[in-house]
């Protein structure tokens, strides 16, 4: 699932492709992608885009007449890009291109001057998602009001308050959209790493000092990131939005050695999330079984990640 650093990549680089151009036309695929009912999205067309931005874990296009395109990738939702051929082709008004069949993994196609945006979403389920609202009020309400840990304001009181907030294992309250904006399950395993910390040990039972090494780590892994994807997409549009990264340390290195002490990094996969550590650095040498563990996960975690996300779940207290 794209995170805060991907995400803010994307925002970065659909500024530069489309800010300031008007959508000419679009075609929705997929009736399963439009998930608000208030505004038709027809509403943006002849708009311009005055900005993109990100909410949690969301990617919003805003056009100049206060309407908001809010996309959630989920997990394999990907943008791409082609830019206008020069022919006028390509964006010609009221000129898309032929439809694409649903199974095809394109979920809709937006026409700009500059060229055209795709949506894709591989594999067979439908899950990436649309909301068409007015205004940013709306937009912001869709980012579940997890704090933003790279906002320049939000201090360690912040972060203790969110973290204490309810009592979950640091693997789930780091990757709620209700608690913590944009991290899910790649980034929550790179921070816990660098934190040192298990990513079992329960919220409310961390020490001050756990709890000020793991903020610290969380800002730090979200920054480096972030600087880094925004590198890359200052200059191209993201064709290589993966949750698995050389760079990373744990996140998708099963079985290989850890590159601080050497011990072979360790998976543990419940429902639809996996989380890898380091036994040496994060355990105290505990290695967790697969059915040790489900009781625990079984009572902290949702089933999917749908249930994660969704809209519906009140906000934190
Ligand atoms: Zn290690």
């Amino acid at each position: 699932m794209p995170e805060l650093p991907d995400i803010e990549a994307y925002a970065l680089a659909l500024d530069r492709v489309i800010g300031g151009h008007t959508l000419l036309w679009l075609q929705l695929n997929h009736p399963f992608l439009l998930r608000s009912v208030e505004v038709p999205p027809e509403a943006a067309l002849q708009s311009r885009i005055v900005a993109v931005q990100r909410y949690g874990k969301r990617i919003a296009l805003e056009f100049s007449n206060n309407l908001f395109y809010v996309f959630h990738l989920m997990i394999a939702g990907r943008f791409k890009w082609k830019p206008e051929s020069g022919t006028g082709k390509v964006a010609a008004p009221g000129a898309p291109p032929g439809r694409s069949s649903s199974k095809s993994g394109v979920l809709a196609r937006l026409g700009f001057e500059s060229g055209v945006l795709t949506l894709t979403e591989a594999g067979s389920k439908r899950r990436a998602s649309l909301h068409v609202v007015t205004g940013a009020e709306q937009a912001a309400a869709l980012s579940r009001g997890g704090i933003e840990l790279l906002d320049s304001g939000t201090t360690l009181a912040d972060f203790n308050a969110a973290l204490q907030s309810e009592n979950h294992t640091l693997k789930r309250s780091l990757t709620d959209p209700r608690l913590f904006s944009g991290i899910g399950n790649s980034y929550s395993d790179e921070i816990l790493f660098a934190a040192q910390l298990s990513p079992f040990s329960m919220s409310q039972s961390i020490s001050e000092t756990e709890a000020s090494r793991l903020f610290s780590a969380a800002v730090d892994v979200l920054r480096e990131w972030m600087d880094r994807l925004l590198a890359e997409a200052g200059t191209k549009f993201p064709t290589k939005v993966t949750a698995f990264r050389d760079e990373m340390h744990v996140h998708g290195k099963h079985n290989q050695p850890c590159d601080v002490c050497g011990t072979p990094v360790q998976r543990i996969r419940y429902a639809e999330n996996e989380c890898n550590y380091c036994p040496t650095c994060q355990t105290g040498g505990k290695i967790y079984a697969d059915r040790a563990l489900s009781r625990l996960l079984k009572n902290d975690w949702p089933r999917t990640v749908e249930e994660l996300e969704r809209l519906d779940r009140p906000p934190r207290t």
